[in-house]
């Protein structure tokens, strides 16, 4: 199935929302008086049992079954390679199939186990059209967006690995997977591309898995990650609502040009001045900005009082991320002290600033590590 033809593929039911799945069920001659019923029995199905076939849904009839299966699949990502690292976080390559643009294309997705909670980091592109010096994705080439149902996908395929499916409990009302029994309790878009560049397939997939009558995972327990697309940051806030991550790495637009090329675009001021508006919209009023620690390239006090500045009035948290190597890179991360002194020096005035521990390094599945190989197995079909 994964090499087949775009044209032979059917279409994944993974991603509709409750009326994209009515219309499915219509387009094979589902009766209108059965929609709404057939639907939410999809729904559950997909989104509470994790079914992955039509075979096991016996409240739905044989022949209904047969014409499911005839005109649809459900679009589960293939596992092509799973490691774990010696810290217990665990990485998947994952495979989708051709489409009309490109051949089969491969992400990473990352399962990062911590005491309270297990954090999936989900790829929204791959590769990234952006060229951030210091990342390993930005070294390669952008091949595509990925649909509402490969991101959900990867979300769907770890709740499977990691057993969610099978330990959830739900009562007759109708509520769902209690979150403290959850292994997968957060996710993180941050994995491979730039999420806000392929807004309306992150915000299908997110607003399913925000549904309290299926996946139903908790708004304060979904970021969305951004290198600083302003214009997509306001309609974040007005249509997803999740909670927001902002990768700053720097304080004066020289450097931040040259870090994270997208400033040249939408300047700090800009930024900053988004990032003003959202916490009242988001979940917990507060944002994360994400500043990777670079040996002698922003880590002096003279930058966190900068950043102090320049964060004045909004609600922030700020994540120390001490840089992670990857073949080829050329920064070098700064010393445990400098970077200490630095979270101090946030925290004095009035910053929390807790310094990330990489997870994942021996695997390459830590910040900024992903890629893949898609770029070199990527046949161009037009
Ligand atoms: N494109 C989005 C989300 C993916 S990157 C974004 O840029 O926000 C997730 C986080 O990892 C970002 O904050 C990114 O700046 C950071 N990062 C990238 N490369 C890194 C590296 N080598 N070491 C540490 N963090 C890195
Ligand atoms: Fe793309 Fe984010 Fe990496 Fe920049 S840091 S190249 S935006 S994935």
């Amino acid at each position: 199935m994964t090499d087949a033809p775009a044209t032979t593929l059917k279409p994944s039911l993974i991603a509709m929302d409750h009326d994209q799945l009515a219309e499915a069920l219509q387009s094979i001659g589902v009766p209108d008086a059965q929609l709404n019923m057939r639907a939410k029995q999809l729904w559950h199905w997909l989104y509470i049992r994790g079914a992955k076939s039509f075979e096991p849904m016996l409240n739905i009839s044989k022949a209904l079954r047969e014409q499911l299966a005839a005109n649809f699949r459900i679009g589960y990502p293939e596992i092509v390679d799973a490691q774990v690292s010696k810290d217990g976080t665990r990485k998947w390559l994952v495979r989708f199939p051709a489409t009309e643009k490109t051949g089969p294309v491969e992400v990473e997705t990352v399962y990062i186990p911590e005491s309270e909670r297990g954090t999936l980091c989900v790829s929204s592109q791959v590769g990234c059209s952006l060229t951030c010096t210091f990342c390993h994705t930005g070294t390669q080439t952008m091949v595509r967006n990925l649909t509402a149902a490969e991101i959900l996908g990867q979300m769907m395929l770890a709740r499977h690995e990691m057993g969610d499916f099978q330990g959830q409990e739900f009562d007759p009302s109708g509520v769902i997977a209690p979150l403290a029994g959850r292994r997968v309790s957060n996710v993180v878009m941050m994995g491979m591309g730039e999420p806000l560049f392929n807004f309306e397939n992150v915000k299908q997939a997110l607003l399913i898995a925000l549904d309290e009558s299926g996946l139903n995972f908790s708004r304060r327990r979904i970021t969305l990650s951004t290198s600083g697309v302003v214009p997509e940051i306001y309609r974040t806030g007005d249509e997803i609502r999740v909670m927001l991550a902002i990768s700053l790495h720097a304080t004066r637009d020289e450097l931040r040009d040259v870090l994270v090329p997208i400033n040249r675009k939408y300047p700090l001021e800009k930024l900053i001045e988004a990032c003003h508006d959202y916490p009242e919209k988001s979940p917990s009023r507060r944002i994360t900005f994400e500043y990777v620690m670079l040996k002698g390239v922003n880590d002096s006090l003279v930058d966190a009082a900068e950043l102090v500045d320049l964060l004045d009035g909004i609600p922030a948290k700020i994540n120390l991320i001490p840089f992670n190597p990857w073949p080829g890179s050329e920064y070098e991360c700064s010393s445990r002290k400098v970077i200490e002194r630095f979270s101090d020096y946030l925290e004095e005035a009035g910053l929390p600033a807790p310094i990330r521990t990489p997870r994942g390094r021996d695997i390459l599945a830590a910040c900024g590590q992903l890629k893949s190989e898609s770029k070199k197995t990527v046949v161009k079909l037009k």
